[in-house]
């Protein structure tokens, strides 16, 4: 049985067997912040009630998984789906850790979750389930001790409700000095949202895509072909930023299939075409319609997955042509093919560090509500680049010094910076 939570506890292992020679001085202190780190500091669970449309009572089990806050305030979604469980908040809390780490935002990781299916929700019942939800969480939560967000299913008015229902409780707690902006972000702009952040997480990946393509020493962006798999919010501004920048998108695609177009394609063509007609495979205009499998398998120099998980597995990895791929969806790559992509030498750049332009603009958004003062899109866009690049920058620093892949290298980045904040603490 697929066990998230063990899995993360696996993957950590094995970053530290290679990380632990760095650590020969300190070897004790190093397996304590180890095993402290295999599980989240804190696991609260509940069981929501709320009052339905008909009159009727229905309990929803809740949960928020706090991993670690050695380098700052647990910072991590909530997602709301039938599928949440203990072991997924446990092991998404995790890899929030790590990418907080990786990017250099002062966060541990954090998640949280519902299980429920909210298209089954009317909206009166999915602002109670919301407002409950926030009630549960009021005495975990706050700028400096935990940081909540939009996941999967959950929206900015979704936290719109949770940040009301958050300020309510803590007035009748007379605790009216608490920040309650502060405490949520990917709010909508009208309630202290960030500019920027609806293509921060394709931005900040066409930032760590400029990075890789000099390190595999292309001469000119023309020349780098890229197909991108999804064409929604990350899919189009990835392709958006490449195109404008003067990378060659030859290939986008959506859930109905995709396009391939030998010279290029426009990405606000493609759009505008895809808003009006449904599809992207309705704007094939001088190219031709291609599966979503073969989007996968194209002979490109960057394969871009940004729609969902577990699409390059052992049955198709062999067939990938891409030399590098730059995962934007999150897991889209199985672990069967992360060894054969390896093997191939194909370059991958994984999740946490390419899709990071999403948390790292919630963070300025964070930053910019405990402050009171907000900032322009063009101050958001500078601000995100030094720590894209950064970022981008230690992992290829890592990915040689130790010889190892692209998503080893990112992950010992995460955990060394996690444990030597630790250890900077001691208490062990
Ligand atoms: P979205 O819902 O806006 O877009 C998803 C896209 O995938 C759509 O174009 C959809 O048509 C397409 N799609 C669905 N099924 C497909 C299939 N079988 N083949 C090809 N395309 C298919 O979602 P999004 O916000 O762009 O998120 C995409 C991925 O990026 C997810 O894995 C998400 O977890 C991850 N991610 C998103 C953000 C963010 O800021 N939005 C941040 C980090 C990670």
């Amino acid at each position: 049985m697929n066990d998230p939570h063990k899995n993360s506890v696996a993957q950590l292992k094995k970053v530290a067997d290679l990380l632990k020679k760095d650590y020969k001085d300190n070897k004790k202190v190093f397996e304590k912040a180890i095993n402290k780190l295999k599980e989240p500091d804190n696991v609260y669970e509940t069981k929501l009630e709320i009052k339905m449309d008909d009159g009727s009572k229905k309990k929803f089990q809740a949960y928020r998984s706090q991993h670690n806050n050695a380098r700052g305030p647990y910072k991590g979604g909530i997602r709301y789906h039938e599928n949440v469980s203990e072991s997924e908040v446990k092991a998404l809390s995790t890899w929030m850790t790590w990418k907080c780490a990786v990017t250099g935002i002062p966060y541990g990781g954090g998640k949280g979750g519902i299980i429920v299916n909210p298209k089954k929700l009317s909206t009166t019942e999915l602002e109670k389930l919301s407002r409950a939800y926030s009630v549960f969480l009021t005495d975990k939560i706050g700028p400096w001790v935990d940081v909540p967000a939009p996941d999967v299913n959950t929206t900015g008015q979704i936290m719109a409700w949770m940040v009301d229902e958050y300020q309510n409780q803590l007035s009748k707690k007379g605790l009216i000095q608490e920040n309650p902006l502060g405490t949520f972000t990917g709010k909508p702009l009208a309630l202290g949202g960030s500019e920027g952040r609806e293509e921060a997480t394709g931005l900040g990946g066409v930032m760590v895509l400029e990075k890789l393509v000099e390190k595999m020493g292309y001469k000119k962006k023309k020349d780098v072909k890229i197909a991108i798999q999804g064409f929604g919010n990350v899919g189009y501004w990835f392709a958006k930023h490449a195109f404008d920048r003067g990378y060659t998108v030859v290939s986008v695609s959506d859930s109905k299939g995709g396009v391939y177009v030998e010279k290029g394609l426009n990405p606000d063509k493609v759009l505008t075409c895809k808003r009006e007609k449904g599809s992207v495979q309705s704007c094939i205009n001088g190219g031709s319609a291609i599966s979503n499998e073969d989007v996968l398998e194209l002979d490109v120099d960057i394969l871009v997955p940004a729609a969902l998980e577990n699409v390059i597995h052992k049955d198709n990895a062999d067939k990938v042509k891409a030399k590098a791929i730059i995962e934007m969806a999150n897991g889209p790559v199985t672990p069967e093919a992360d060894e054969i992509l390896s093997e191939k030498k194909v370059t991958l750049i994984p999740d946490i560090l390419a899709n990071s332009g999403g948390v790292t603009v919630s963070y300025f958004e964070w930053a910019q509500n405990l402050q009171g003062y907000y900032w322009s899109r063009e101050e958001v866009v500078t601000k995100l680049q030094p720590l894209m690049e950064d970022a981008f920058a230690r992992m290829w620093q890592m990915k040689e010094t130790h010889i190892v892949d692209g998503r080893m290298a990112t992950y010992m980045t995460a955990v060394k910076r996690v444990v030597d904040a630790m250890i900077l603490r001691g208490g062990f």
